[in-house]
């Protein structure tokens, strides 16, 4: 089979999979993210951090991840572990420079007359990056990582609109031309988020993307649950793309991303797992099986339930797609990059044989993926990872996780603690918002 590509990811949360249950988004944010307390890591953690992942991946078939690497801005090396572990392990990766500069308090709806004042001040001390560190920042990796080994590529990432001021996503937009690179960003997640939109600009983060000339075909939406349909006609007229993360969206209970919807526009969509600390794996297989199910329960009329066939091509094509990569990755063809994965025809999930396709997303997992090549390199044979010393490196990761709960955690948790009652308050507040998205979908 052609290798899967998952189009959206975060390594950087590798150390807390499976740690969290029962929050939604903005909640969670707070323990994995916490904008208080939070230690600077050290070179040889970000590095282990993503290698976790990637040999995660390289197991689970999938020869290309989009990793959406968020850190705290101060720490610039993370780009550079993050792209040496992708080196070494032989993946390809497309990684991002993450990028945001509004203080915490203008990222969410509601929290104005909500947070003590000491707080807020507190917050709007964090320290940030100046929109011309971050374009030196890009422009300092690009030239060090892009198009290293045939394999590494750098994607631009404003983390979220609801983050980013205008002036830093007009920069965005012009670095992309200027380097041609992908521009990929969180949008649409959580009704919360549509909310602040509409209260924000009286528009939706579709629309004001648009505005500020953001949509093209280099542009990729993560998750776009809460799209109108005009959104969705927009962003197929502008070939944009839109990465699904069912694993994710059911996990922090976002909704249900309008994928029929979006593929019957002509969007392009790829499939992610998202992060290893709300999907809690780099299986990509996995969110194959749960994209293949979701939507059968998410509309009564069966003629407009997504296949496994058209998941599978969201897995490949639809990835390959979103990382401007569709003429040389995501397919076997003659002229593609040679990234392919060989799985064993006898495991119980392929038996007896019917449909390989309808069998990998409902019947087999991804223990029966044996064998990798990325890039014209045997990575994987016969189930073991020959890139990297695979077990020194597990417990050298699980050694520096136990530090990490230990010495650092918490740290994390007393500063998400402080803030936790008000951003419950702003959770509710939101719920209380009479909010509906507008138009037919
Ligand atoms: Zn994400």
């Amino acid at each position: 089979m052609p290798g899967l590509i998952n189009a959206h990811m975060h390594s950087n949360e590798s150390f807390e999979c499976g740690a969290y249950d029962n929050l939604p988004l903005d909640l969670w944010l707070l323990q994995s993210y916490s904008p208080l307390g939070s230690p600077i890591r050290s070179e040889r953690e970000h590095y282990l951090r993503t290698m976790a992942c990637a040999i995660r991946s390289i197991r689970s078939g999938v020869t290309t991840v989009q990793d959406d690497l968020v850190y705290p801005p101060s720490t610039a090396d993370a780009v550079d572990m993050a792209m040496s572990a992708y080196r070494d392990a032989g993946l390809r990766a497309w990684v991002t420079v993450d990028m945001w500069n509004l203080p915490f308090m203008e990222c969410f709806p509601f929290l104005d007359g909500i947070m003590p004042d000491h707080l807020q001040e507190e917050l709007n001390r964090l320290p940030n990056l100046s929109i011309a560190e971050y374009e030196s920042l890009f422009e300092a990796h690009f030239t060090n990582w892009h198009e290293h080994d045939g394999r590494l590529r750098l994607v631009l990432a404003p983390c979220g609109p609801q983050r980013c001021s205008e002036e830093l996503l007009r920069a965005i937009g012009r670095l992309s031309e200027k380097y041609d690179v992908p521009i990929h960003s969180h949008t649409l997640e959580t009704r919360l988020q549509a909310i602040h939109a509409k209260l924000q600009h009286n528009c939706t983060w579709v629309e004001y993307f648009e505005e500020l000339g953001l949509l093209g075909p280099r542009t990729t939406l993560v998750h776009g649950i809460w799209l109108t349909q005009s959104d969705i006609e927009l962003l197929a007229d502008r070939d944009c793309s839109v990465v699904h993360n069912p694993l994710s969206n059911l996990k922090l209970g976002s909704g249900v991303a309008p994928v029929r919807q979006l593929l019957d526009a002509g969007v392009n969509v790829a499939l992610g797992t998202d992060g290893m600390a709300t999907s809690d794996t780099a299986d990509l297989v996995e969110a194959i099986r749960v994209a293949s199910l979701i939507h059968k329960v998410a509309d009564p009329d069966y003629e407009h339930w997504v296949s496994a066939e058209e998941v599978f091509d969201i897995a490949t094509r639809g990835g390959a797609r979103s990382g401007l990569m569709e003429s040389e990755v995501g397919a076997l063809e003659e002229g593609m990059r040679a990234d392919i994965i060989l799985l064993d025809a006898s495991d119980w999930g392929f038996t007896p044989s019917t449909n390989p396709v309808q069998q990998l997303a409902f019947s087999a997992s991804s223990a029966a993926v044996k064998t990798s090549i990325i890039n014209g390199r045997i990575v994987m044979l016969d189930g073991r990872v020959l890139s990297i010393d695979e077990d020194a490196v597990k417990a050298e990761i699980r050694e520096a996780a136990e530090r990490f709960w230990r010495d650092d955690v918490p740290a994390m948790r007393a500063g998400a603690a402080r803030l936790e009652p008000y951003l419950d308050a702003m959770y509710q507040r939101g719920l209380e918002e009479d909010f509906e998205l507008s138009g037919e979908r």
